[in-house]
């Protein structure tokens, strides 16, 4: 069976997106652990951290820099938020394709 996320780029399993580009797509994660949780996730299937290669430095460096715009978008630069790669099974990865988990919105 092929990938989730990798149907949700193709749009043959739903999502709410609020993000796209030609190399990464931005979705709310189904099951939100804070008040917005989004994840980022690039679009060439790249199963865990551990399969990076020099090829995937842009792409990687390209999260971050979606992550801190959608942040200055939705006003939660300055409060602050959470970016999270979990990597394998012992790291809570439960999806077997990169993404990166923003988080915010708790009370202080
Ligand atoms: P991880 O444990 O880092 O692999 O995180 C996987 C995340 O993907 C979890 O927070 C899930 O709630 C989320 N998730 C799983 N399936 C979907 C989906 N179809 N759409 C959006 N988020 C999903
Ligand atoms: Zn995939």
């Amino acid at each position: 069976m092929a990938c989730v996320f990798c149907c949700i780029v193709e749009r043959s399993a739903p999502a709410d997106i609020v993000f796209e580009d030609n190399e990464v797509i931005v979705f709310k994660d189904i099951q939100p652990k804070a008040p917005l949780h989004i994840l980022l996730v690039p679009k060439e299937h790249i199963a865990t951290v551990n399969d990076l290669g020099t090829q995937h430095t842009a792409v990687m460096g390209k999260l971050f820099l979606v992550a801190k715009q959608l942040a200055e978008q939705w006003s939660i630069a300055g409060q602050g938020y959470r970016l999270t790669i979990n990597v394998g099974r012992g790291g809570g990865q439960i999806i077997d394709h990169i993404h990166m988990h923003l988080l915010s919105g708790w009370r202080r």
